[in-house]
């Protein structure tokens, strides 16, 4: 299964750029969006990280490309983040 090693940082520009990761691996943000998105990875400590192993998860996965990646999947991995954010025990 899947398993991250995120630790908790609350963060709402991360909360919104987690909203991007996934479309960001398919190539489906606009530039404007994706300039955005670029951006705050230069600024996030995080969110590279998140996205290093999202793109992990998608290789581990086997021959399927982030186009092949089911809605379920991408409601999990976006759910891990979001869970994450929010976890400040
Ligand atoms: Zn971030």
């Amino acid at each position: 299964m899947i398993r991250l090693k995120l630790r908790p940082r609350p963060g709402m520009v991360c909360r919104q750029a987690v909203e991007l990761v996934m479309d960001y691996v398919d190539g489906a943000l606009s530039s404007a969006q994706r300039l955005r998105f670029e951006r705050h990875l230069t600024a996030c400590l995080d969110c590279p990280e998140y996205l290093a192993q999202t793109r992990a998860v998608i290789t581990l996965a086997g021959s399927i490309t982030p186009d092949d990646l089911t809605p379920r999947m991408r409601s999990e991995l976006t759910g891990l983040y979001r869970r994450w954010l929010s976890d400040k025990s």
